[in-house]
């Protein structure tokens, strides 16, 4: 994380650090990058001893433009006219469209350990009047703004193009309008059918003072204004608007130009793509964010972001993969190098900072987080499909002592996140349903599988038998090796005669898991079913 500690030294004086997001639609995972990012910003600033503010923002005059985001009947109404003054659509007691989705992915916030001194949505801002000067002087440099869009961005707007949004007095569409005329008081704008390809203008034009929340700012002045009102010094974009050329480019020259103002420093920061594909808020694809904090906890889903460097594409594929055991995995890695236990394979430079600045509670103890024990995602994942296991015993026996409460905490938590991932996210090989009687696939087994179960009946029962996860499985090793089974069949069979399928999880846990009599029984039970059938039973 030497990029946000080498970012606090480099800054001077008061820090404010801002970001703000559109809230055209259902938000995904990828979109917390920026959030974290913020985030962890905002931590390095305040460790670094610089007074900081975070402010999150809300740019909720935007035009609602995605007809996919509206119900059909809603369309022709609704395309062009400000999210703020769209009616939600899910009906959950939310004022607005642009409040419902803002406030879903917002409560996201808290949890994660992301908590902004300030939100503010431009619904609220431009009523009060503090737009109204920015308005003014983007208006009287309506000419150097036009210019500097050719310039740095290629946009070649009119030469009658003001840069202001009316919202139109008929209609309430803002997407529809243009100004042509300000006479420094009031603008002259028409509400045209063909504006644009999106929606449809009701054809209404006049003069209008375009103070108070009656206009908004095209998208790139708001930005730079927001900058200058708020007195912003950092902001993280996407690598989307960071292009040459593109929308910070223009933002920035707008700021310098238009509002003379330095822009803030810039950290940009790439995507979170879903199986190869970019995370799109308005196609509908990937997982939403609401969702996937159900299943990867706040620690773990600060990891996923901050673990590549902000320049550096994540790619992340939760469905039907090892993706997220896998980051738990990660996470512990990471805890056990904070504490100084060995770790398998290279470390990330700046590993501890990176642990630190992955807890949700920035008050956290590292030291105290990173040495408490912390059980395998994959193993918890195994163990709740074990009927009636025990899980809190298991896991202490595994640690060698009872668990801390903050370790229970974690051990519950990393457990509803398993069930979660178990019910929506899992392989199917992760899966496992130990079956009450004896499968019928069961009479697949081989002479030789057979003979394998028996003996392990035997030995299950004998005083001194196998006792835990690691004495199972060594044993089930042992006595195929002694009759000259290879593991896989060996494990095949088990599989075959508890779960009714060749394959599955971590077999010696399993034993180990279940009443040591029902296992002699399901082995003796197996090994005879085999038995009865004809020689030449099948084998896979
Ligand atoms: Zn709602
Ligand atoms: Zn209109």
């Amino acid at each position: 994380m030497e990029w946000a500690d080498e970012l606090a030294t480099r800054v001077s004086g008061p820090q404010v650090v801002n970001d703000s997001k559109t809230p055209s639609g259902t938000v995904h995972v990828g979109s917390l990058r920026g959030p974290v990012i913020l985030d962890v910003i905002v931590r390095a600033l305040r460790t670094a001893g610089h007074e900081t503010t975070l402010l999150y923002g809300v740019d909720d005059l935007d035009a609602m433009d995605a007809q996919a985001l509206l119900t059909p009947d809603a369309v022709e109404r609704y395309m062009g006219v400000p999210l703020a003054h769209i009616p939600d659509q899910v009906s959950d007691g939310h004022a607005s469209y642009a409040r419902h989705h803002a406030q879903v992915f917002i409560d996201l916030f808290a949890d994660l350990g992301i908590n902004p001194d300030r939100y503010y949505w431009m619904s609220d801002i431009y009523p009060t009047g503090e737009m109204d000067p920015f308005i003014r002087v983007a208006l009287d440099r309506a000419q150097i703004v036009r210019d500097l869009y050719r310039r740095v961005s290629n946009v070649q707007h009119p030469e009658t193009w003001h840069p202001i949004l009316v919202i139109c007095e008929t209609c309430g569409k803002v997407g529809t309008t243009i100004v042509t005329k300000w006479d420094g008081e009031r603008v002259y704008y028409e509400c045209r059918r063909d504006l644009v390809t999106w929606a449809h203008g009701c054809g209404t034009s006049g003069w209008v003072a375009p103070f108070g929340g009656r206009a908004k700012l095209p998208w790139n002045l708001e930005w730079a204004a927001q900058w200058s009102l708020f007195g912003v010094t950092i902001e993280p974009c996407g690598k989307d608007l960071a292009t040459a050329g593109g929308s910070r480019d223009r933002s920035d020259a707008v700021a310098r130009e238009v509002f003379d103002r330095e822009p803030p420093i810039n950290v940009p920061y790439e995507f979170l793509n879903i199986a190869g594909r970019k995370m799109s808020t308005s196609k509908g694809r990937g997982a939403a964010a609401h969702r996937i904090v159900e299943v990867i906890p706040p620690d773990q889903l600060r990891t996923l972001f901050i673990r590549p460097r902000p320049n550096h594409a994540i790619e992340f594929d939760p469905e039907g993969t090892d993706a997220i055991p896998r980051l738990f995995d990660e996470f512990d890695r990471l805890a056990d190098a904070t504490a100084g236990r060995p770790v398998k394979g290279e470390l990330p430079p700046g590993y501890a900072s990176l642990f630190r600045y992955a807890l949700r509670d920035a008050s956290a103890d590292p030291a105290a987080e990173a040495a408490a024990y912390h059980p395998s995602f994959a193993h918890l994942a195994f163990l709740a499909q074990v009927p009636g296991a025990d899980i809190a015993a298991l896991v202490a026996t595994e640690k060698g002592e009872a668990l801390s409460p903050r370790e229970t905490e974690i051990l519950d938590e990393r457990l509803a996140a398993a069930r979660a991932w178990l019910a929506g996210y899992a392989p199917e090989r992760a899966r496992m349903v130990v079956r009450d009687d004896l499968p019928p696939d069961a009479n697949h087994l081989d002479p030789e599988q057979r003979a394998f179960l028996a003996t392990l009946a035997e030995v299950a029962t004998a005083t001194g038998g196998p006792d835990g996860g690691e004495a199972w499985q060594t044993t089930i090793f042992q006595t195929a090796a002694g009759l000259g089974l290879p593991p896989g069949r060996a494990f095949a069979a088990l599989y075959l005669a508890f779960l009714g399928r060749p394959n599955g999880p971590r077999a010696g846990w399993l034993l180990a898991s279940l009443d040591r009599e029902f296992v002699a029984t399901r082995l003796l039970g197996a090994a005879r079913a085999g038995a009865t059938m004809s020689p030449a039973g099948g084998t896979t």
